[in-house]
């Protein structure tokens, strides 16, 4: 399997490179670790994306181009490599960048729907970690920028090394990139860079808070929310994460208005409740306790669907 890895990296010059939509610092940190890496090898990779990148990841300065961008260039590539997506409508209007093309699908989610001509899915704490293993197995350089890429994508998606996807492996691949970063700048830019405004957005947001059945916290969130706070770009990252660390929450769920009658619903859960099994069957997917879809219905709908199903 890794072979193939090789042979797409060493028999093409220049690759896309895809990152999911609503990017985290998992996506955003492989994309940049290998944008560099190809980089590196005298070759190119376009990240292309449509999306904001949050406040927390400015850092890495990865450069993106947008669709509109990059099909202006117009260039003849062959391959294209997503990180992080388990299917292809977290591309949105990039999956046409698919057509025609051999996909090259690295990810660790359990949903994933190998839609790649190579499809390198592990169970691993990120796609950071499992782009350390491939480098570390086909003795690539690990430069400061790509473990810094790297450790962002392993970090974020562990919360700081506390989910249960935290492995030894992980903690190796970890330490071998920790020597590497300037570890204090990194830290204080992913997780002490939090705007004024997201703090006061959280206040409105927890103001939201119901907790069901004794078990189930939900929290929301509706655009005109974020109008009465005369809010324009929002981050919501950690809202979740701060209702499942109530003593008695064992499913957390953050509901977040993308337009009338569409909200995004993010899951999570401790203990033994597979929030992946739930989120895939409303056509979304992720993690057995970290995963989302987006789903139609009125919010009063959706929390009510949703307490019914967790029953
Ligand atoms: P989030 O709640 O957005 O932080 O996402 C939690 C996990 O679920 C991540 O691993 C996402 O990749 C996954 N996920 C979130 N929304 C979707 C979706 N609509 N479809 C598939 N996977 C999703
Ligand atoms: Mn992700
Ligand atoms: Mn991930």
């Amino acid at each position: 399997m890794i072979t193939k890895i090789r042979n797409v990296i060493e028999n093409n010059s220049e690759f896309i490179i895809l990152p999911h939509k609503s990017p985290d610092g998992d996506t955003i940190g492989s994309s940049v670790a290998l944008e560099r890496l190809l980089k590196n090898m005298n070759k190119k990779g376009y990240i292309v994306l449509n999306d904001e990148i949050p406040l927390n990841l400015h850092f890495l300065n990865c450069k993106v181009y947008t669709l509109e961008e990059f099909e202006k260039i117009n260039l003849n590539i062959e391959t294209v490599i997503t990180l992080d997506s388990s299917d292809i409508s977290r591309f949105e209007n990039r999956v046409k960048l698919l057509e025609n093309k051999t996909v090259v699908n690295i990810d660790h989610h359990i949903t994933n729907m190998n839609y790649g001509d190579i499809n390198y899915v592990f169970e691993a704490s990120s796609v950071g970690e499992i782009l350390f293993n491939i480098f570390t197995n086909l003795n690539y350089e690990i430069d400061e920028k790509i473990a810094e890429g790297l450790y962002v994508a392993i970090s974020t998606d562990t919360g700081s090394f506390k989910y249960t996807n935290t492995t030894t492996d992980t903690f190796f691949a970890a330490s071998k990139l920790r020597d590497k970063i300037d570890f204090e700048k990194v830290n204080t830019e992913l997780y002490q860079n939090i705007s004024y405004e997201d703090v006061i957005l959280s206040n409105t947001v927890f103001e939201t808070l119901k907790i069901y059945n004794e078990k189930v916290g939900i929290i929301y969130l509706t655009n005109e929310m974020i109008d009465e706070l005369n809010l324009e770009v929002i981050n919501t990252d950690g809202l979740v994460e701060k209702v499942r660390n109530i003593n008695e929450v064992e499913v957390a769920i953050f509901i977040k208005e993308i337009n009338e009658n569409l909200f995004k619903v993010s899951l999570r859960s401790k203990y033994d409740f597979d929030v992946a099994k739930l989120a895939f069957k409303y056509s979304g997917g992720g993690h057995k306790k970290a995963a989302g879809c987006a789903i139609e219905g009125s919010l009063e709908e959706i929390i009510e669907l949703f307490v019914n199903e967790i029953k």
